[in-house]
């Protein structure tokens, strides 16, 4: 019924407001360096996750195998990288518990490696998803059934604030959140697809988005990967063998290696001692004013990747930090309006003064 929808709709925007975003990175400044990746084999267990055909091969075996492998390569290449498992045996974890230990833990990036599986025997192929809308039917199935594991979770509905897995109405909050780190987990994506497409599962069928509990509540950039299909002849029959699964570990780590190069050397363009690193372009230079700081940083980072607009954000250079401020005006209880909204997303902005030769950023206290 429309009247329903619409009301679910304007609960969901409440909800979403009230919902604390992904910035605990931002307020910590931002990491410049990989340092801890949190590897999390699917399912565990009672859940067994799909299971193949005849019954013989469960999806929560080949995504922990897999997991095992690829952190050990990971730690052999990377041995100052900390490696975290949600599982390193057959339990069940919950899903929201597998994100915690993530934010927990201060993660950098965050791995679920899970098995696809079709009616059809003929589906296979990898597929790597990132958090956002469903967009098509076939999206929302695979999201259901990887979110379908919270039911087997006594205090679900409590823990996931009334999510129901099977209702698409519940998937609509997914569509409104703008996670923070949706630009790193697409750039983790692409890069694992492109690396499994050069094999030994070659079929590649893309990154996609979905409404997925586990990366929903990652505070870091996040990814689920299905390494293939179960129901599907010779994709089974590379993830069954040790050499196969061995295989998959060495394209998700050259993946990781990728990633990890591009991550560090964007963030590794400092500029030196600068007072006013980055004027903001479309305003004109006034002597005093007041700003709002949205985060710190230790190092200088593109702001559109934050959600900040480029032209409206200037970064000032205070200590070891970029700040990171956005907007000119020209009394604090203007600057408090826009706080208001800003806080919407960021909830540990605040106003800041900025006057001086050179425009220097100093605390303003009455808020
Ligand atoms: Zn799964």
């Amino acid at each position: 019924m429309p009247a329903v929808h619409t009301c679910f709709k304007l609960l969901c925007i409440l909800l979403f407001s009230l919902l604390p975003l992904n910035t605990y990175a931002l307020q910590d400044g931002i990491k410049t360096e990989i340092k801890c990746v949190v590897i999390d084999a699917g399912h565990g267990g009672h859940d067994p996750g799909t299971i193949s055909p005849d019954g013989r091969i469960r999806e929560k075996n080949i995504a922990l195998a897999v997991a095992l492998k690829f952190g050990r390569a990971l730690k052999k290449r990377y041995p100052s990288i900390k490696v975290i498992y949600t599982r390193s045996n057959d339990h069940f974890v919950k899903l929201y518990e597998r994100s915690d230990i993530a934010n927990r833990n201060k993660a950098d990036l965050f791995i679920s490696l899970h098995v696809n599986s079709s009616r059809s025997a003929s589906a296979r192929g990898t597929e790597t998803w990132v958090m956002g809308p469903n967009k098509n039917e076939r999206n929302f199935e695979l999201c259901k059934t990887e979110n379908s594991v919270i039911t087997m979770e006594n205090d679900y509905k409590a823990k996931y604030e009334g999510f129901d897995p099977d209702s698409p109405e519940s998937y609509i909050i997914f569509s409104l959140l703008q996670n923070t780190h949706l630009k790193n987990s697409l750039d983790f994506a692409e890069r694992v697809q492109r690396k499994f497409s050069t094999g030994p599962i070659t079929v590649n069928r893309g990154v996609k988005q979905g409404g997925l509990i586990v990366l929903w509540r990652s505070t870091m950039p996040a990814v689920l990967v299905e390494l293939g299909f179960l129901s599907n002849y010779r994709d089974r029959k590379i993830l069954t063998s040790t050499k196969g699964q061995n295989e998959i570990a060495a394209k998700l780590l050259a993946a990781f290696s990728e990633y990890k190069g591009s991550y560090e050397k964007e963030y590794d363009d400092s500029t030196g001692g600068m007072q006013k690193v980055r004027p903001a372009k479309n305003t004109s230079e006034k002597k005093q004013y007041y700003s709002i700081q949205v985060f710190a940083a230790s190092k200088k980072v593109k702001p559109s990747n934050y959600g900040l607009n480029e032209n409206d954000t200037e970064i000032f250079m205070s200590g070891p930090y970029y700040k990171y401020v956005t907007g000119k005006y020209d009394t604090p209880q203007e600057a408090n309006r826009a706080l208001k909204k800003i806080r919407i997303k960021f909830k540990d902005a605040f106003i800041v003064k900025i006057y001086g030769n050179p425009l220097t950023l100093h605390p303003y206290k009455k808020q």
